[in-house]
């Protein structure tokens, strides 16, 4: 296939290129109108995302994402100058600052991409962080090993 001008190569993780494939699979069996090529689907995808950013910010100009940790989503309301916590309370989202499960704080939470890190994903963010951490280990160790070869 030929490659257009203005498209870019760039580098997918050989696991995300699986889950999008199998994703891609799933939706055109159910919708017709998904885009038949696959890098189509992925343009397609990524672009849906930039929209909803653009989205969140006329939708609610006055929130913004401040962060987040494995349980807590931190959301900074301007209205109020606050900042609320978002977390996960027997499964529903909970929002600190309303006392509330179904606050306009919510449905921006719900929103965002990070939402979906609460607590759902700390088993594989554990075993990713325990990989990198072995690595940097493995470099340490070859590195310290060669540096006393090369005193002795
Ligand atoms: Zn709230």
């Amino acid at each position: 296939m030929p490659r257009s001008n203005s498209a870019e190569l760039i580098t997918l993780r050989v696991n995300i290129v699986k889950e999008l494939r199998e994703k891609w699979k799933r939706e055109r069996e159910r919708n017709p109108f998904v885009n038949e090529h696959f890098g189509g689907f992925v343009n397609e995808l990524l672009h849906d995302i930039l929209e909803k950013d653009e989205f969140l910010k006329h939708y609610a100009p006055f929130l913004s994402e401040e962060g987040c940790t494995r349980d807590t989503l931190y959301i900074k309301d301007y209205k109020e100058n606050r900042v609320t916590e978002i977390h996960l309370n027997n499964n529903k989202l909970y929002c600190t600052l309303c006392t509330s499960f179904d606050c306009f704080h919510i449905q921006f939470a719900m929103a965002t991409p990070r939402v979906a890190k609460l607590n759902i994903e700390n088993r594989t963010l554990d075993s990713d962080l325990e990989e990198e951490g072995q690595q940097v280990k493995r470099i340490t160790n070859q590195k310290r090993r060669k540096n006393s070869f090369s005193k002795a």
